[in-house]
């Protein structure tokens, strides 16, 4: 089974490289800009992870590095952008949905 192309929102990449250093990846960065990083585990160094880039410039994440991929959003949970509408309460993605609520319109000012 082919399982869905997992991703790395691009303002979340920072958090990711930390997360894997702390979690005993190292992390090169390389010269071409549709791979930018190259990724692997101090314990299997001939084992390199290539990232690469979708059209957002968000991470596409390769299938051996899935699970450490999940852990990190399951980490990263509370620092992602989810906001309540000021108006209806509807929590959502700020930076998904460009600050406005999807389900009343209501912009959320971040002030
Ligand atoms: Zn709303």
């Amino acid at each position: 089974m082919k399982l869905s192309q997992l991703k790395i929102e691009r303002q979340l990449c920072g958090a990711f490289i930390f997360y894997l250093k702390n979690n005993g990846y190292v992390c090169l960065p390389s010269k071409n800009k549709q791979q930018p990083y190259i990724i692997y585990h101090t314990e299997t160094p001939d084992m390199t992870h290539i990232i690469e880039l979708d059209q957002f410039g968000h991470w596409k994440i390769p299938e051996l590095l899935r699970n450490v991929a999940m852990e990190f959003s399951t980490a990263s949970t509370p620092y992602t952008p989810i906001k309540k509408c000021t108006k209806c309460s509807h929590e959502f993605n700020v930076v998904t949905h460009n600050f406005y609520c999807p389900e009343c319109n209501e912009i959320y000012v971040p002030f």
